[in-house]
């Protein structure tokens, strides 16, 4: 038997909650933080210095003796810089620790070496980072000892976003106003704020340390970059919801007890579609809050696998031939009198607000399809994403039978009188229940579903960071409402109005409503047809952030200046020549110094074998045939391996990111390519035991 775990008990430990501050508060201090944190606006000097000083005894207390300013640069990770309590001695020579508002409300790390896209050249290098007072505080533990981090924006010396947050943050305020002006249309008028919630599930990979740190691939780039396929793949759909391995489900339990201490809810667990693949789900929150987390849940993935003589691979596309991982990024928005505005109710067709929601949606998705696709772009996913089992490139919205029917009606009579009601599923046998059906069946196959009552955005990759995609979520949705507010607002006979409008935006847009499969084909032509974009890559994609079109929307909410919007697709450029380039090193590395000798030596193993019985007198057709067949795929190698060098040092010399980043794509991946499908076919047939790197079947299947 086991003894009980105090779930309770462990929740939030290590995060300064608000319950934490009520206790250690003034009450007036309390009051102030609790009303910055709903209303916005600054906390006074000194209720900082009281708020930083209890941050530090609650601290104190739970060992720690550093902190962070914990923020969240471009490069997609999260970045610290930790400093000590310490300050100087008195003049007996003691030390008392010290912790001032000032410290916790702004913190200055050098920002020089972080990603700008250029800020840094017109700007100064200073960096700075500001508390978000909406994101609790809460203790890392780490092999430094547990470290106090507090979550903060990073902006420039002048203001700009240099950092994921700070857009996200803008978002949420502008999509909250504007969202609020549509419940006022309809009589709400007690709310005062929106906001978005998210869930998003984590998708990754478990591999065994040891095996792991003989992939320079894996260690390096994060992914296999040669690999034949194992005898098994993923065809026998007998890990998808399989029993969890022992060792995984030590991880497990272990990753969940780490994620409740920092407040983070880890609800749900399973295996996934591909072997030694696995997925965490949390409860949703708040969009800013959420962001922090599936960050904490990431690192901490790293942290625990690692303890368990594992490494998790977050990679979107860690081995080829079988499934990559994602995020689906699950998106809603709520009122602060509680009302969900994405919730249908029983009867959507008559509920003329959610059709309002909808049709915005619609418009919305519709009209800014590109940047949305840009905002799940990275490289890793540009693997995934048009591939098998991910959703395809293409942005479309899935509404299930009965909403799908609801559209219809609407745009086809103006009106949508009757509603499929669903039924109840029959077992068919007698001791079961019946079960009643959810109005929307699944399907797997859409980027942007709607389930019940959330909106479920597939695409996003399971390295990224989820705040891209939410603050362009939060910015076109706003928009969407800005513009039926705007309308609506002024019209004569609401009632007539709105109704108007509702056919107006489902006509135009119906187009991004795509109920069947789509991965195939057909969908492809289908979707060229309706006009909808497919953006193959993260560099064609990244164009999107800086159209008319974008600028304007960013810049009318306050979002994105159009600098900021520049140096992001700079980056974007900047870090895909770069990733790329790390995978081509490490190519030439392993075909150069591993691979290539290893087959030399088998290939003069099979050639004095052959020389020594032929002498003998015995037959060599079987080694003669394996010896042709090791050449050929030697000389291919090598020469793949010769055309790579040769297009990496014209790639390095390139100056210009955006053609530098074209490179890397159209040239050099190709290249990678060339090298690996030789190196893959000598993998099937050289003798394993000189074979000189882990095999796929060893990497998935022996975790
Ligand atoms: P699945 O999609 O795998 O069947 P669920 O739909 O139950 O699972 O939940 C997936 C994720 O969606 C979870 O993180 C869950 O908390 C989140 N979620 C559920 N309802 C909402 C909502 N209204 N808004 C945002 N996220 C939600
Ligand atoms: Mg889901």
């Amino acid at each position: 038997m086991y003894d009980k775990v105090n779930v309770e008990g462990v929740f939030a430990k290590n995060v300064f909650t608000l319950s934490k501050m009520k206790e250690r508060l003034p009450k007036d201090a309390y009051k102030e933080v609790v009303h910055v944190m709903n209303e916005g606006g600054e906390i006074s000097k000194q209720t900082a210095n009281v708020v930083a000083n209890a941050m530090k005894e609650w601290a104190e207390e739970n060992g720690v003796t550093h902190y962070t300013h914990w923020f969240q640069p471009l490069t997609g990770i999260t970045a610290e810089k930790h400093d000590a309590f310490v300050s100087h001695p008195d003049e007996d020579g003691k030390m008392i620790t010290e912790f001032s508002g000032k410290e916790l409300i702004k913190g200055e790390p050098d920002a020089s070496s972080f990603p700008s896209g250029g800020l840094r050249a017109t700007f100064e290098a200073r960096g700075y980072t500001a508390w978000d007072i909406t994101s609790p505080a809460f203790i890392k533990e780490a092999s430094t000892g547990p470290i106090l981090c507090i979550p903060t924006a990073f902006c420039s010396y002048t203001g700009e976003a240099l950092d994921k947050k700070t857009p996200l943050l803008r978002s949420m305020e502008a999509l909250s106003t504007q969202a609020v002006r549509i419940e006022h249309l309809f009589g709400n008028t007690a709310a005062t704020k929106v906001t978005p919630s998210v869930g998003p599930e984590q998708e990754y990979f478990l591999v065994d340390a040891d095996l792991y740190k003989k992939r320079s691939d894996l260690v390096y780039a994060g992914r296999t970059l040669f690999g034949a396929p194992a005898p098994k793949g993923q065809e026998m759909e007998d890990h998808y919801f399989g029993v969890i391995r022992e060792r995984v489900g030590a991880f497990m339990k272990d990753l969940n007890e780490e994620l409740w201490k920092l407040g983070v809810t880890a609800k749900t667990q399973h295996n996934e579609v591909a072997p030694a693949q696995h997925e965490l789900a949390p409860i949703y929150e708040t969009a800013n809050v959420a962001v922090d987390h599936n960050q904490l849940v990431m690192e901490t993935m790293k942290r625990v696998a690692t303890n368990h003589n594992m490494r998790c691979l977050l990679h979107e596309k860690p081995y080829a031939g079988v499934n990559g991982s994602g995020k689906h990024n699950n998106w809603s928005i709520t009122t602060d009198t509680g009302k969900n505005m994405l919730e249908p109710g029983d009867t959507p067709n008559e509920n003329i607000e959610f059709l309002l929601v909808l049709a915005c949606i619609m418009k919305a998705v519709d009209e800014h399809a590109d940047l949305l696709r840009q905002s799940a772009s990275d490289v890793g996913n540009d693997h995934r994403l048009g591939a098998d089992e991910a959703p395809p490139a293409i942005i479309s919205i899935f509404l299930g039978d009965q909403l799908d029917d609801v559209v219809r009606q609407l745009v086809e009579t103006g009106a949508a009188k009757k509603l499929k009601t669903s039924d109840k599923l029959k077992t068919g046998v007698s001791t079961l229940p019946d079960l009643e059906k959810d109005a929307t069946d699944r399907n797997r196959t859409s980027p942007f579903a709607f389930t019940g009552n959330k909106f479920e955005f597939r695409m996003v990759g399971s390295a990224d960071s989820i705040a891209a995609a939410n603050t362009t979520l939060n910015a076109i949705v706003a928009e969407a409402f800005c513009e039926a507010a705007d309308t609506l607002e002024k019209a004569k006979d609401f009632d007539i109005a709105v109704h108007d409008l509702i056919k107006e935006y489902m006509t135009d847009h119906q187009r991004i409503i795509f109920n069947g499969d789509g991965y195939a084909d057909a969908w492809v032509k289908e979707a060229e047809q309706r006009g909808l974009p497919n953006i193959k890559s993260t560099i064609e994609a990244a164009s999107a952030l800086t159209s008319k079109k974008a600028i304007k929307l960013f810049d009318r909410f306050g979002i994105y200046t159009e600098t900021e919007l520049q140096s992001r697709e700079e980056i974007t450029y900047e870090i895909y020549a770069k990733t790329i380039n790390i995978e081509a090193l490490t190519m030439i590395d392993m075909a150069g110094k591993q691979i290539i000798p290893a087959v030399v030596r088998y290939s003069k193993t099979l050639a004095d074998t052959i020389i020594a019985v032929k002498e003998a007198g015995g037959d060599v057709y079987t080694q003669s045939v394996l010896l042709k067949d090791v050449s050929k795929n030697l000389t291919m190698m090598q020469k793949a391996l010769d055309k790579l060098k040769k297009d990496e040092a014209k790639a390095s010399a390139m100056t210009d990111a955006k053609k530098q980043a074209f490179f890397y794509k159209d040239t050099i991946k190709a290249d990678m390519d060339a090298l690996r499908a030789p190196a893959d076919a000598l993998e099937m047939i050289v003798d394993k035991k000189i074979w000189p790197i882990p095999t796929y079947g060893e990497l998935m299947f022996e975790v």
